[in-house]
């Protein structure tokens, strides 16, 4: 590490800017861009956020329109540097939106917490004694957090469990006690609330197994708060040029098989139903990380990658489409509250309680999923993103106002639409 660099943690923000040009990392020009940039996250708040903060990393936010959820209509904020998608979405939901929309049914909302106990001399006593404390363990883990308590949250149930570590040829595999607790955590995801009930009930659980103290975390799976959305749709909205809605309703559900039976399509599949989640998972604040990792811990349940989405055929004649995924989201906590961006996007679609803003993203999600499948069985996805891509092209090269639309018109017409292509037709434009 340079020398300069050292404590950087510790430098005021200009003395941070005078290192880094010291350094060499940025040269004095990038260094003045930085200290006169305007930030809409300031950079005292970027600075209380992370560490070592220099400056935001922006991502364009756009809105998804024709969200009808149980019957009411939701304009979605969603936030990403890919091009097509919040098109895609928008058109999926408008779709959707002809046949009644999306239903969704109450789902439960609990979050787990682990606390993990290691070397138990007696395993069948020490379950024996957490079995017979587990009311003692709730009161405790509340009285750890009484605020929850106070909402109408906290701890509801503890479970305990053994789990059993592989041996290999290096390590004996070891046996753990765990005790999952299960919080009510209201409008949060919870993360530090429950970490602290955990740190509360730990030296109780400790002394009742008298094993050691591993670890007590929160655990991201999140199988408490599955959120389930469908929606049925009209062969007749499905038609297009040349393809007849039952044939492409069909067709969809041979694609949804398809990547039922592969993981190479269904990690694809995935993706795209990815794309609507974390767009509106990121606009409105909340932790992507987190909801990604239990999503796809979700979908190798069986055993076998496997699409997030289903489509089958009713007796109808309906298209039926459904998603069921673990979605820990909040509408507090963390740096909602005070982003700047995030509170735009809560004002945008109305303050929905958490519950509600999961649904709204499961049902982005769906419609997401059902857009590229429908593209991807009819005229394929390029088709849709040539237009956004050439724009794209234009801007990486170096196009800006007027030009950006007319290298993107050029570059539709041209045999090759490349970055190369782009340059050339900017370099032409600006002889
Ligand atoms: P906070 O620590 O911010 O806690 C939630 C806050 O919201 C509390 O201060 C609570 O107040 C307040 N609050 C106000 N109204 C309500 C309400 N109606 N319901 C619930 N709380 C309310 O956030 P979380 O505990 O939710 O943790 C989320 C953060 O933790 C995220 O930033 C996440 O990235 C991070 N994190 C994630 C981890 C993971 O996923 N594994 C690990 C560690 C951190 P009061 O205290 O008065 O009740």
């Amino acid at each position: 590490m340079d020398h300069t660099l050292r404590h950087f943690y510790k430098k005021s923000y200009a003395e941070k800017l005078e290192a880094l040009e010291l350094s060499g990392l940025l040269d004095p020009k990038q260094c003045d861009q930085l200290r006169n940039q305007t930030l809409d996250l300031p950079h005292e708040m970027g600075t209380h956020m992370i560490e070592n903060f220099i400056t935001n990393y922006s991502l364009p936010m756009g809105l998804g329109f024709h969200f009808l959820i149980d019957g009411q209509a939701y304009t979605v904020p969603m936030a990403i540097e890919e091009p097509s998608v919040i098109a895609a979405a928008s058109f999926g939901a408008k779709i959707i939106g002809q046949s009644g929309g999306f239903q969704t049914g109450d789902h439960s909302r609990l979050m787990i917490g682990q606390v993990a106990i290691e070397n138990v001399p007696h395993m069948t006593e020490a379950i024996r004694a957490i079995e017979a404390t587990k009311d003692e363990l709730v009161e405790q883990a509340n009285a750890s957090y009484p605020s929850i308590v106070k909402r109408g949250g906290g701890a509801r149930k503890v479970e305990v469990r053994t789990v059993q570590a592989d041996a290999d040829h290096t390590h004996d595999g070891a046996e753990f006690l765990v005790v999952y607790l299960y919080v009510d955590t209201c409008e949060a995801m919870g993360a530090n609330m429950i970490n602290t009930m955990l740190e509360g009930i730990a030296p109780m659980i400790q002394e009742l197994t008298q094993g050691n103290l591993l670890m007590s975390i929160l655990s991201n799976y999140a199988t408490e708060a599955l959120v389930h959305v469908t929606c049925a749709i009209d062969p007749r909205y499905l038609k297009t040029n040349g393809w007849s809605g039952q044939k492409i309703r069909n067709r969809i559900v041979s694609a949804w098989q398809f990547a039922s039976a592969d993981p190479y399509r269904a990690v694809t599949h995935n993706k795209g139903v990815m794309n609507g989640i974390d767009a509106v998972t990121i606009a409105t604040g909340n932790d992507w990380r987190a909801t990604s990792a239990a999503i796809h811990a979700y979908a190798t349940r069986s055993g076998q990658y496997q699409p997030l989405t289903q489509w089958h055929v009713a007796d109808s004649g309906e298209l039926i489409g459904k998603i069921t995924i673990p979605l820990a989201l909040a509408t507090v906590g963390g740096s909602i509250g005070f982003h700047p961006t995030a509170q735009l996007a809560h004002q945008i679609l109305g303050y929905p309680t958490a519950q509600v803003l999961a649904h709204i993203v499961a049902a982005v999600g769906l419609a997401q999923n059902f857009a590229a499948l429908r593209a991807l069985v009819t005229e394929g996805i390029q088709e849709g993103h040539m237009s956004l891509q050439a724009r794209s092209l234009a801007i990486s090269a170096g196009a800006t106002g007027d030009q950006i639309q007319y290298v993107a018109d050029q570059l539709t017409q041209a045999p090759k639409m490349n970055l190369d292509t782009a340059k050339h037709i900017l370099k032409n434009l600006n002889q």
